[in-house]
């Protein structure tokens, strides 16, 4: 697996992304991928779209992937930094490695999956970095919310 095929993987997560942005929705998107390079479910973050806040674009292309008999060889490509709730999900069922489009505009959980021996591989893909900074500019108080930020005050 090189950072081409990585870059490929990160085109199907940021084409969730844009889906969820022309809905109305926060610019999050997602995809699983097997190690072999076959897509296994993809996902956006649909918080707004559902009124429900537990589906970001990780537990929503986890989700469409269906039943795994094992997630060690198994890559979550989104094109965010995952919170700690999908980070905690790649902890869970043991996503052997998360690929992420950027982490400027929000650095997540990824040193916590580091540490846990997660291959993490951050792609710094400008088009990501400029979707979700403008988009935070334009409505930081859905932000806040989908980031849980209201429980951590400051
Ligand atoms: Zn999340």
């Amino acid at each position: 697996m090189d950072i081409d095929q990585y870059r490929a993987m990160l085109d199907t997560a940021l084409e969730e992304a844009r889906t969820g942005l022309a809905e109305g929705g926060i610019p999050i998107g997602a995809a699983l991928y097997h190690a072999d390079g076959s897509v296994l479910g993809s996902g956006r973050n649909r918080r707004v779209q559902e009124g429900d806040p537990s589906i970001h674009g990780e537990t929503d292309a986890f989700r469409k992937a269906g039943r795994q008999a094992s997630y060690r060889d198994t890559i979550m490509v989104t094109t965010l930094a995952p919170c700690w709730y999908c980070s905690g999900l790649v902890r869970q069922f043991g996503i052997g490695t998360v690929v992420v489009g950027e982490s400027v505009n929000f650095a997540g959980g990824l040193d916590w999956l580091r540490e846990a021996g997660v291959r993490v591989i951050d792609l710094a893909d400008e088009r990501c970095i400029d979707m979700m900074r403008d988009w935070i500019a334009a409505n930081p108080a859905l932000w806040n919310e989908d980031i849980g930020e209201e429980c951590h005050p400051g």
